[in-house]
C-alpha cells in the first residue's frame, strides 16, 4: 500500500473542505483534499448562498461563481399569508444571496483549492490509523486502490454523516437534530424566492418547511424539509410528500403545473443547531456539516460550512499547539448565541404540529407578520452579529433575548453548557 505524510488530510471537498484546504495551502501547509465524489458533482441544496458565505468568497479573493442574486424573499403562512422579508446590507456582509447550482459552486472552490497547492485524492476516507489516543490519518480507497494518508491535522469536511466524526468518537447520535430535505428541479421562473409554511391538514403543520428557489438559468429549485431530531427513519416522509407539496404550490399560485415526474430529485441529510457534536478534539477538527452547523430555522449551511473551513485553517496554522480549543472558541464565538436558542427551539416543536401551525399563522399575520418581517429576517438567517442599525436590527436583537429567556432551562441548553463550554480537559 502506498504512504503519504502531509501537514493537514481535509476529508471532503465541499464548501467547507475546500475554503480549509484552500486557506491551508495559500499559507504554505501541505494538504490532502480527499472527496469520495468525482467532481463535479451534485449536492442536494435548494442552491442559495447566504451573505456570509459571499463575504467569505470576497475576503479570499475568489470571484463569485456565474450565478443570480437574490434579495427579498416571501414568506407564505399556513393560510396562504404573505409577507415579504426584506434583505439588509450588514455591517459586515452584503444584503444579498446568490443561486448558483452546487455542480458549480463547489466544483469553482476545490478548484481553487487545487489551484492554491492542495493534493487531490479521489477516493473513499475509509479505515481511521490511529496514533496514542487519536487519529491521524485514513486509509483512502479509491478504485480499488488504497492508500495511507497520515498528517499532523485531520480537517473532517465530509458533511452531515460524517465518518470522521463517527470514528474520533465526537458525535453523541440520540442528542443531534437531524433534519432531511429533498429537492428537484422544474422548468418554472420565480420572480421571488418562497419560503412555505405548509399545512397538509388544518392545524397539523408540516414538520419543516417547503421552498421554492429561482435558478440562474430560468429553472426553479424547489424542496422540503423535515425535522427528525433523532429519528433518522421519519426522513423519508419529506420524499413521500413532495408531490403534495408541488400540488400545494399550484394551489398558491407559485408554480404553473405539477412536472410528471420532477426531474433530478435528490434529498440530503442536514445536521443541525450543533446539539450532539464536539466540533474539535486533539489533532481532530469538524467543519460545516460534519460539525452540525446548519441553521435549526431556515436549514442554511454553506455559510457557516465556509466560515467554519476558514476557522479550523486558521487554528491550524496560528495554534499548531492548541488548534482544537482555539477551533472551538472561534465556534463558540461565531455560532453559540444563536444556536444555543434555536436549536432549542427546534427541539420543542418537533413533533408538535398545532404549536408550529399557530406560530406560522402569527409571523404571517397582517399587521405583527409586516412588524416583525426586517427583524426576522435578520434573526432567522443568523445575520444578527454585523446587522446595521435600525429597527430591523432591534427587533431581531429582542427576539434573541426573548428567545433565550424561553429556551435557557431546556435539555438543549444544558448540554451546550455541560459539553460545548467545557474545555477540552472537563473544566469550566
Ligand atoms: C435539500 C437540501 C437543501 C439545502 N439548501 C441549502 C441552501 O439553499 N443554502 C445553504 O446554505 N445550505 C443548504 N443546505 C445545507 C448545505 O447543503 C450544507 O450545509 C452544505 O453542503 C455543507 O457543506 P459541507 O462542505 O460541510 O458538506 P458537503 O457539502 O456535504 O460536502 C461533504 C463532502 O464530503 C464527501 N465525503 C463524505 N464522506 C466521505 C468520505 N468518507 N471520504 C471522502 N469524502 C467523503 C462528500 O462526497 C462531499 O463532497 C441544504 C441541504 C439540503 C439537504
Amino acid at each position: 500500500m502506498s504512504q503519504r505524510r502531509v501537514d493537514v488530510l481535509v476529508v471532503g471537498a465541499g464548501p467547507a473542505g475546500s475554503i480549509a484546504a484552500m486557506v491551508l495551502a495559500r499559507a504554505g501547509a501541505s494538504v490532502a483534499l480527499v472527496d469520495k465524489a468525482r467532481f463535479p458533482r451534485e449536492k442536494a441544496c435548494g442552491d442559495f448562498i447566504g451573505p456570509r458565505g459571499l463575504q467569505v468568497l470576497a475576503d479570499l479573493d475568489l470571484a463569485e461563481p456565474p450565478g443570480l442574486d437574490v434579495g427579498d424573499m416571501i414568506v407564505v403562512g399556513p393560510t396562504g399569508r404573505r409577507v415579504l422579508l426584506p434583505c439588509f446590507d450588514g455591517t459586515t456582509y452584503p444584503g444579498r444571496a446568490r443561486a448558483v447550482p452546487r455542480t458549480v459552486f463547489d466544483d469553482a472552490l476545490r478548484t481553487a483549492a487545487l489551484e492554491a497547492g492542495a493534493y487531490g485524492y479521489e477516493g473513499r476516507a475509509d479505515r481511521p490509523l490511529e496514533a496514542g489516543t487519536g487519529i491521524e490519518g485514513f486509509v483512502v480507497t479509491a478504485d480499488g486502490v488504497d492508500i495511507e494518508l497520515r498528517a499532523d491535522f485531520v480537517i473532517g469536511a465530509d458533511g452531515s454523516t460524517s465518518h470522521v466524526a463517527a470514528s474520533a468518537g465526537l458525535v453523541d447520535e440520540q442528542r443531534v437534530l437531524w433534519g432531511f430535505a429533498v429537492r428537484a428541479y422544474l422548468e418554472q421562473l420565480v420572480p421571488l424566492p418562497a419560503i412555505t409554511l405548509w399545512e397538509p391538514t388544518r392545524w397539523q403543520a408540516f414538520p419543516g418547511y417547503g421552498w421554492i428557489f429561482p435558478g440562474p438559468d430560468g429553472t426553479a429549485n424547489v424542496g422540503l424539509g423535515i425535522g427528525t431530531r433523532a429519528d433518522r427513519r421519519a426522513g423519508a416522509k419529506a420524499v413521500r410528500a413532495l408531490p403534495a407539496y408541488l400540488e400545494h404550490l399550484v394551489h398558491l399560485g407559485l408554480l404553473d403545473r405539477v412536472p410528471t415526474p420532477p426531474t433530478k430529485k435528490l434529498g440530503g441529510w442536514l445536521k443541525m443547531g450543533m446539539v450532539g457534536t464536539t466540533p474539535a478534539a486533539g489533532r481532530v477538527l469538524l467543519v460545516g456539516d460534519a460539525a452540525g452547523l446548519v441553521n435549526p430555522l431556515q436549514g442554511e449551511g454553506i455559510a457557516q460550512a465556509m466560515t467554519s473551513g476558514r476557522a479550523a485553517a486558521e487554528a491550524v496554522l496560528g495554534h499548531p499547539g492548541r488548534a482544537a480549543e482555539h477551533y472551538r472558541s472561534a465556534l463558540i464565538g461565531a455560532h453559540l448565541p444563536y444556536q444555543r436558542v434555536t436549536a432549542a427551539g427546534h427541539a420543542a416543536l418537533v413533533g408538535r404540529p398545532r404549536a408550529v401551525s399557530a406560530l406560522g399563522r402569527v409571523i404571517t399575520a397582517p399587521v405583527l407578520g409586516k412588524a416583525l418581517s426586517g427583524g426576522w429576517g435578520i434573526f432567522w438567517n443568523e445575520l444578527l452579529d454585523g446587522a446595521a442599525p435600525g429597527s430591523a436590527r432591534r427587533v431581531a436583537t429582542a427576539s434573541t433575548w426573548f428567545a433565550r429567556a424561553v429556551t435557557s432551562r431546556t435539555d438543549v441548553s444544558r448540554w451546550f453548557a455541560d459539553t460545548l463550554e467545557r474545555t477540552p480537559d472537563g473544566s469550566l
